[in-house]
């Protein structure tokens, strides 16, 4: 045996945490003491030390709370767990489990520490992931190695099941080896220099994923009684929700029983309420703490928003906050974790996507009826988000840390929005005559937040729509806005049934006909608009101040605006012009005398002649940005702000931003003077931004060097230098809400990304270039030599049998699945009626995916049969593999409404819930133009 490490303290520590989880003794299998010298071996002197750090801290992190309860079953029968990437809700979640995702991060250690590591052997490169919520990383393979080191991510969540459940609870620091290591030692204040070189294996810091404070790992700096310590959470702890809230219930038995019996008993009477009873136990339930400091957050991101930054953004929220607190969309809506923290005092949320994303959380709050209504703050991803802008969360997302985020939606002001409710009927004075093949009877929504309009922007919107449903990969944002300017240019040509709107509606505003009026201004399109803000950015209203007959525009006075659009004020609008104000109005009925395209926040359809009515619904409660100086100013002796500041502007070039955003003092090299502005000292970006605009008119003074004279490009940008670990970009619209001195003292920085780089080659990759296109794939056939393909009735006749055997036997002898029968069903229509579930999926894997919403004879698509028979597993392969839930049948019935019709209120539920995806999904589609 080696020597062992001896010093007392580490001792003590041991013990104590051995005893504090004596009674789950099965989970105390971690490195046991016999096994400890051979890994000590390795190390010198300190190491010795700091193993017993480890052990401590991986101990640690089981203890933090009443130990688990062991999951029935789990430890030995299940050798290979899943890994996870997502939050597990089920009952069998595992306490302290991490959440995993593919890392390409530089060096090559891993967790587990080389006795445990298990690549090595493998002779090749091995991938690694990295836990979300405690930053770890280890080799794919070495994932269940950490069972061995005993090591769980921070827990969060705690078991019901313990005894000391009355007992004030607390969390626990949950301490964390890294190599690397941003900011200073809270002990001796001085940074985390690595002594080596890039992939140094040695450990630097232990540091806390719940409240980030870091400490050089050595005795000297990182006391072992901190171990025991109570976490507070850190600066954000005022959003965090505790793991010491949120438990997991256990399943009672005699509930069970009983509810059976109840059911029995009412079978008849109750059969279809089955379902929700059932559902009413949750594994996890909330059990707040409430403070009168705190202001919980929920967070719903659509992943998919803005290129994927949704999903890259979860990532960080999981760091930052508890992961439970943290919401995928494409997981399920947000109704069940509404309805789960509905108890929580203070709760906030946070919609990340655009501004369907927001719309889907209004409205689920409004069926929820959540006393008082949490506000709702955005961070925008995507574009567009005119919702977003009016409440000063920006236009989009560039790189803003999420640690700022969070404070601003900690600190921002809670404010009101009227939303609206949209009613049609079909217009019972409209002839026969008038009705057109594609139009419907029902709108997309029913209620809106941001705008109802009709005419030629919702033309626009819906031709791209069915082109796009017909060509996804030709279509994308760029098409469309190409279609809008096209439409500009090209009226007569693109407009179609916009042409003559004015002679087919009638508008009365709060008893006030403006048939007249529009006949006179014959408009292209009419938008009733909530908010100042429209097609991503514009204003359609002009400013306050510059008009006398109307009230500026506010999204809380109740009032709406109604604005018309002809062909030259539509163009004037890209270029910050205004609409023909025509009212502003509590009030609309509005009659349609035949087919009209028409929006409803960025949703349109061709809307039959109608009579609708909009009218005030309630108001919603959200955040709204506010402008404020931080709370830690850059210097801690608390200057009074100077009268005047003269500022050094440098420029940055985007190629040296890129490569070195993450080196704030190399990029500081890499950047070149622009020159030196005096601005007032408490001036904020908006006016600095103007003082530096005019800087760059100046004629380039003499000396100037080759790299200085190039021209200020318009798209340059702020960048704030004053965060610890990087510099990022400040949103064009929200210079407003930044006072330079929270981004400055004497120099500032400004991100040109025309600017050539100090590093800038001729060769760099122009983003313009056009993508390659990709080959189409179309389903691999096997066509036999002689033998002819087999007809189209053998395929219908197997898929009507369910004779999944034969049906792939003549698939794979050149069948062609897109056969349709005299009825033009497909296939799949034919699988759907007979509920083959295996013939369903092999056609989902196999066909080309025209079949998923393929219209037969009498108009239904496969998913409306499906939902009208309530075939719940088949309904779900459908809509995963993509099929439309907007289709509407004959009766003007999405498949939605189908399943409403036939009674089944889950399956119905389910389908809303997708179609409400579906629609988010599309949202940066939506306002780009
Ligand atoms: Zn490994
Ligand atoms: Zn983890
Ligand atoms: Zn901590
Ligand atoms: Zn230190």
């Amino acid at each position: 045996m080696e020597p062992r490490d001896g010093s007392p303290e580490a001792r003590s520590s041991d013990s104590e945490s051995a005893s504090a989880s004596s009674s789950g003794s099965e989970r105390d299998t971690g490195p046991e003491p016999d096994k400890a010298p051979r890994r000590l071996s390795k190390r010198r002197f300190p190491g010795l030390r700091l193993f017993g750090h480890r052990k401590a801290i991986t101990k640690s992190g089981l203890q933090h709370l009443a130990p688990p309860p062991p999951a029935p079953g789990a430890l030995c029968s299940e050798p290979e767990r899943q890994i996870r990437s997502t939050v597990d809700w089920s009952e069998s979640a595992t306490y302290g489990e991490h959440i995993w995702f593919e890392t390409n991060v530089s060096g090559d250690f891993c967790y587990v520490g080389e006795q445990y590591c298990v690549a090595k052997m493998l002779q090749k490169s091995v991938s690694r992931r990295k836990c979300a919520a405690c930053k770890i990383v280890v080799h794919t393979p070495c994932i269940e190695q950490l069972e061995k080191i005993n090591f769980r991510c921070k827990p969060s969540f705690r078991e019901s099941g313990s005894r000391n459940i009355r007992e004030p609870t607390f969390v626990r620091h949950h301490w964390v080896h890294r190599r690397r290591q941003d900011g200073k030692c809270r002990h001796c204040g001085k940074g985390f220099q690595q002594k080596f070189t890039f992939h140094s294996k040695e450990i630097v810091a232990i540091s806390c994923s719940w409240c980030k404070q870091a400490y050089h790992s050595k005795v000297s700096c990182f006391m072992l009684q901190q171990i025991e310590e109570p976490c507070s959470l850190g600066v954000h702890a005022a959003v965090v929700i505790p793991p010491t809230w949120i438990l997991r219930a256990r399943r009672p038995q005699n509930t069970l029983k009983a509810s059976k019996k109840k059911k029995r008993a009412s079978f008849k009477r109750k059969s279809s309420k089955k379902g929700p009873e059932e559902g009413r136990w949750r594994p996890f339930i909330i059990r707040p703490t409430p403070s009168p400091l705190m202001k919980p957050l929920l967070v719903f991101v659509n992943p998919k928003s803005g290129g994927n930054q949704g999903a890259k953004i979860i990532q960080s929220f999981l760091w930052y906050l508890n992961p439970r607190q943290v919401f995928d969309l494409s997981q399920g809506g947000p109704k069940e974790a509404l309805e789960m923290y509905r108890r929580v005092h203070n709760l906030r949320i946070l919609a990340c996507g655009g501004d369907g994303t927001v719309g889907w959380i209004l409205s689920t709050l409004d069926q929820l009826r959540l006393k008082p209504p949490p506000p709702v703050a955005i961070l925008p991803l995507g574009t567009g988000n005119d919702l977003a802008r009016t409440l000063n969360w920006g236009g989009g997302y560039t790189d803003e840390p999420v640690s700022k985020i969070l404070s601003h939606v900690e600190e921002g002001n809670v404010v009101q929005l009227d939303r609206w409710d949209l009613r049609a009927e079909p217009n019972p004075e409209a002839g026969p005559e008038e009705r057109d093949e594609g139009a419907t009877d029902r709108l997309p929504l029913d209620v809106f937040n941001n705008y109802f309009s009709l005419g030629f922007d919702a033309h626009v919107t819906l031709e791209f729509h069915e082109s796009r449903e017909a060509n996804p990969e030709k279509f994308n944002s760029r098409f469309r806005n190409k279609m809008f300017y096209a439409g500009t240019a090209f009226s007569d040509f693109l407009m179609g049934s916009s042409k003559d709107l004015a002679k087919h509606i009638r508008v009365v505003c709060d008893g006030t006909d403006l048939t007249p009026k529009i006949q006179d201004l014959k408009p292209q399109c009419i938008v009733f608009l909530n908010i100042p803000r429209y097609c991503a950015g514009t204003m359609p209203w002009g400013h306050p101040g510059e008009h006398h007959d109307f009230e500026p525009q506010r999204h809380d006075d109740g009032y709406l605006e109604v604005i018309g659009f002809t062909m030259t004020s539509l163009a004037a609008l890209q270029v910050g012009g205004h609409g023909e104000r025509l009212t502003q109005c509590r009030e609309v009925l509005l009659t349609t005398s035949k087919a009209i395209p028409v929006q409803v926040d960025g949703e349109p359809c061709k809307l039959a002649a109608s009579r609708i009515r909009i009218a005030l619904r309630n108001q919603a409660t959200m955040v709204q940005k506010a402008k404020r100086r931080s709370a830690t100013p850059l210097h801690s002796d608390q200057q009074p702000v100077p009268e005047q500041l003269q500022i050094q502007v440098s420029r940055v070039s985007m190629h040296d931003y890129e490569a070195l955003h993450y080196d704030k003092e190399q990029l500081k090299e890499a950047s070149v003077p622009l020159g030196t502005v005096v601005v007032p000292g408490d001036s904020d970006l908006e006016l600095c931004r103007a003082h530096i605009e005019r800087l760059r008119q100046e004629p380039e003074g003499a000396g100037a060097k080759s790299l200085t004279c190039q021209k200020l490009s318009p798209k340059w940008c702020f960048l704030d230098a004053t965060t610890a670990s990087r510099f990022y970009r400040i949103d064009r619209a929200q210079e407003h809400l930044n006072y330079v001195t929270e981004i400055a003292q004497d120099e500032i920085y400004i991100l040109d990304p025309e600017l050539l780089g100090a590093s800038a080659r001729p060769d760099l990759p122009t983003p313009t270039s056009p993508l390659p296109t990709s080959p189409c794939s179309p389903t691999p056939r096997s066509l036999p030599g002689d033998a002819a393909p087999p007809k189209g009735e053998e395929l219908i006749e197997a898929a009507r049998r369910n004779d999944f055997c034969k049906l792939q036997e003549l698939h794979r002898a050149g069948g062609d699945l897109m056969h349709r029968d005299e009825r033009d069903r497909t296939l799949l229509h034919h699988a759907v009626s007979t509920g083959s579930k295996e013939v369903v999926r092999y056609l989902l894997d196999h066909a080309p995916t025209e079949i998923l919403d393929a219209v037969e004879e009498n108009g239904e698509t496969c998913l409306h049969q499906a939902a009208a028979l309530g075939q719940r597993t088949i309904c779900h392969y459908i809509v995963e593999a993509g099929a439309s839930l907007m289709k509407t049948d004959q009766q003007g019935d999405t498949p939605r409404q189908r399943a409403e019709k036939a009674q089944d209120t889950e399956l119905a539920a389910y389908l809303e819930n997708r179609q409400h995806y579906q629609m988010i999904q599309r949202e940066d589609q939506e306002t780009a133009v």
